[in-house]
């Protein structure tokens, strides 16, 4: 590629950066504060040196045009309903008190005010809170966050580019008011809501903005024709504004699809698009409306949502297709980097034959500066950069880790008949039942029991050495002693050992498969002040060992009632890491299948009769549109049944969901052809099992008739009620009776309580139903 004039200044920018900073001060801060020890003053002023020494490694990095407004106490979508005034009613007295104790009420609640609710933000795994919109919501203009930021990073010297949450997705990603009756569209609120953002993008102007970048994520998924004529009138009357700074509209983490268009036609100076996962589809799409003229085209090139380094020269390759749809052309990551670690320098523990292939926040940076050189001064100006990334790409394509012919080979023999079980539903139902010799409304849990500080301390004293692995399995051991000791009193039939040795049961998992790596510091936002380490799944990926057979096999000799084995299942294994990009999700699936399997095969034969494969995130891998949901479901449900289906007809497979809202996949939840399903219902009122009943679901299940996610006791009777009802839909010989989710996040007292009244409610119950 050669030097184009057009492009001679193609700029470097990314939309968002970590917030949390290289030891997570930000956390440390603002808990700290909300522990009365660190001052609102003192936590303002961490945050500003956070942002501070952010945009100067950003500008330092060769950054052109740094973002404002992405850094967040708790979280942006948050600040956006500060920023337009939409305070709960319930609220409203505690911002006006304290902005910031009022903030942090928003998003934690207090004693007596419910927080705000928090949901994944698209098909990743950070959470925002959930704006909630009513008829009667006012909005008013609260730019000063934004403004002063923008300050802030003015003051510094730097060109600076304000993010907003674009009204579209705001009102799109709102719900009703609690107290708001019958069916009420958030979106309706849209010419309330426009003069609003027209205040506040004259304030960012006046205080120096030259563009602002209004995000639409929410463009990228399904949208009705009267969403999207929202998104043309919005942006027609925001484009249309005399007093406003220039308007990138930025998209991500899919295609645009049918709001192309629209927004091409819009009134507006650019528009950011996703040139990752979603690159063939928006290049077509931006030939067919004959690219963007007159407007700056943001190309999202570098992947902002993996850890893997960028391939170099199929960036610049697409870029230089842009080059002729749009006026200018910068280049960016295809998403906020806040959905990826920090830096790859620091971490101490991974070979650094493997560090090369992986691109934190820091090594993204970088190749975003490397190709906005490369496309403006062509490939000869970056060519070191290329021969090191052409390099580090072979060394991983060649790699034993990501290519080990023994488990290639027999991911590639796998036929169909590999995930089926050996006998249809009915027959192993049979044998189930002769051999576990159950009442009906059998009782269980859905795997953990609570994780006690006493459990946290050995973990951590083991990590330091201040006790041995001897000593720390002594402590595992007593434990599920206590756990198996307790069901039995209580008169549970189905046990569990209660997952003491895990610490979290995707990266339990990785840290005993090869494949997988772990980091020291890759901490991504969660929610708030949550922050997590996923795993990275590197390589092809195999079982050296059983993983969980002795822990199941020691509570089992503790007793002789049934104890279920607990595996996290393939999909969630993918939906809670950093998944390879080399191939597809499919095939990764696959082999963290097999896997699964003789881990399940390995259960069996050690005798257990009752084994659980856990699938929470089932529903949120879904992708964006709806016309990739096919394709999904049919390599995910594949998974799951390629790890349980190597099982004799009397071993019962279980799965779990912590979710009620299911309609959307409740055939892909038919299609796991797992014996019982236990599934989040408490808070529905067993909505949960009059859906699965209309779908006509034929096996096993037990909507969860104690809500964990409180410390409330339910009462027997309050359980005996959930199961009558839940009877209407689901007869006797295939419901089951436990609780929502696991038991690990709950202390032991309401445990024990809520435990005793559901045995006691599956007892009254079965009491009354008629004998045969
Ligand atoms: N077996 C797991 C547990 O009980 C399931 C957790 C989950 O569904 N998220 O903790
Ligand atoms: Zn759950």
């Amino acid at each position: 590629m050669t030097a184009n004039s057009a492009a001679a200044a193609a700029r470097a920018t990314v939309y968002g950066y970590p917030r949390q900073g290289q030891h997570r001060e930000l956390k440390k801060a603002i808990e700290g504060h909300w522990k009365g020890r660190v001052t609102a003053d003192s936590l303002r002023a961490t945050a500003a040196e956070l942002r501070a020494a952010h945009w100067r490694a950003l500008a330092a990095a060769g950054i052109d045009e740094v973002p404002t407004g992405d850094f967040s106490y708790y979280d942006h979508v948050l600040d956006t309903t500060v920023m337009v005034g939409a305070i709960p009613e319930r609220h409203r007295a505690a911002v006006d008190a304290d902005p910031l104790g009022g903030y942090f009420a928003m998003a934690r609640g207090t004693q007596d005010v419910a927080p705000l609710e928090m949901t994944k933000w698209f098909d990743t795994n950070y959470h925002y809170l959930v704006p909630e919109l009513g008829p009667d919501t006012v909005f008013t203009a609260n730019p000063a966050q934004q403004v002063a930021e923008l300050k802030e990073a003015l003051a510094l010297g730097l060109t600076a580019r304000p993010v907003l949450v674009g009204p579209i997705t705001y009102l799109l990603l709102a719900k009703p008011a609690p107290d708001v009756a019958g069916d009420f569209d958030p979106l309706t609120l849209l010419d309330r809501l426009l003069p609003v953002y027209a205040e506040v993008l004259a304030d960012l102007r006046a205080a120096g903005a030259q563009w602002v970048q209004v995000d639409e994520p929410a463009l990228v998924q399904d949208r009705t024709p009267a969403q999207l004529d929202a998104a043309a009138r919005a942006y027609r009357d925001l484009g249309a504004l005399t007093d406003r700074p220039k308007l990138l509209v930025a998209s991500y983490f899919d295609r645009l699809g049918e709001a192309l268009p629209v927004l091409a036609k819009a009134p507006v100076d650019g528009l950011a698009l996703d040139f990752t996962e979603a690159a063939s589809a928006n290049l077509d799409a931006l030939a067919a409306v004959g690219g963007l003229p007159g407007k700056r085209l943001v190309a999202g090139v570098v992947n902002g949502r993996n850890i893997w380094i960028n391939d170099l020269e199929k960036s610049l390759a697409t870029l230089g297709t842009l080059l002729g749809l749009a006026d200018r052309v910068d280049v960016a990551a295809s998403c906020s980097l806040m959905h990826v670690p920090l830096d790859t320098s620091v971490e101490r523990d991974i070979d650094p034959q493997i560090l090369r292939w992986l691109a934190f926040a820091r090594q993204k940076t970088a190749e975003i500066v490397t190709l906005a050189r490369g496309l403006s001064r062509g490939t000869a100006a970056i060519e070191g950069e290329l021969s090191t990334n052409r390099a580090a790409l072979a060394s991983r394509a060649a790699s034993p880790i990501t290519r080990d012919p023994a488990v290639r080979a027999r991911a590639e023999a796998v036929t169909d008949a590999d995930a089926r079980r050996s006998q249809p539903y009915a027959e192993r139902a049979a044998a189930q039942r002769a051999r576990l010799g159950l009442p009906l409304l059998p009782t269980t849990t859905i795997g953990s029991f609570p994780q006690t500080t006493e459990l946290r301390t050995a973990r951590a004293d083991l990590r330091a050495g201040r006790i041995d692995t001897a000593g720390y399995e002594e402590r595992i051991k007593a434990e599920i002693q206590e756990v198996v000791s307790f069901q039995e009193k209580t008169g549970i039939d189905v046990l569990v050992h209660g997952e003491p040795e895990r610490n979290d049961m995707v990266q339990y998992f990785a840290e005993q498969l090869t494949g997988y790596l772990a980091t020291q510091h890759g901490w991504v936002q969660s929610y708030g002040t949550r922050y997590v380490r996923p795993p990275i799944l590197a390589g092809d990926i195999s079982r050296p060992e059983p993983m969980t057979v002795r822990w199941t096999s020691y509570a089992q000799s503790l007793s002789d009632r049934p104890v279920k084995g607990m595996l996290t299942g393939p999909v969630t294994m993918l939906a809670w890491s950093f998944v390879r990009d080399d191939q597809p999700l499919g095939g990764t699936a696959r082999q963290v299948a097999l896997a699964l399997r003789d881990e399940v095969n390995d259960l069996e034969a050690a005798g257990t009769a009752v084994i659980q494969v856990d699938e929470p995130a089932l529903r949120e891998t879904l992708p964006l549109r709806a016309a990739d949901h096919g394709a999904y479901l049919a390599w995910a449900t594949e998974a799951f049944r390629l790890s349980t289906a190597g099982v004799a007809p009397g071993t019962q497979i279980h799965t779990h969901m912590c979710y009620a809202e299911f309609g959307d996949i409740v055939q892909a939840i038919d299609d796991l052809d797992a014996d019982v399903i236990s599934l989040e219902a408490a808070r529905s009122h067993m909505q949960v099992a009059r859906e699965l009943a209309a779908h006509g679901y034929p096996r096993e299940a037990g909507p969860g008739v104690y809500d964990i996610h409180s410390p409330r006791v339910p009462s027997a009777e309050e359980a005996a009620e959930l199961l009558r009802t839940g009877l209407e839909a689901i007869p006797a010989e295939r419901l089951w009776v436990n609780p929502d989710c696991g038991l690990k996040t709950r202390g032991w007292p309401e445990t024990r309580a809520s435990l005793e009244n559901l045995v006691t409610a599956a007892r009254t119950v079965r009491g009354e139903l008629p004998s045969v």
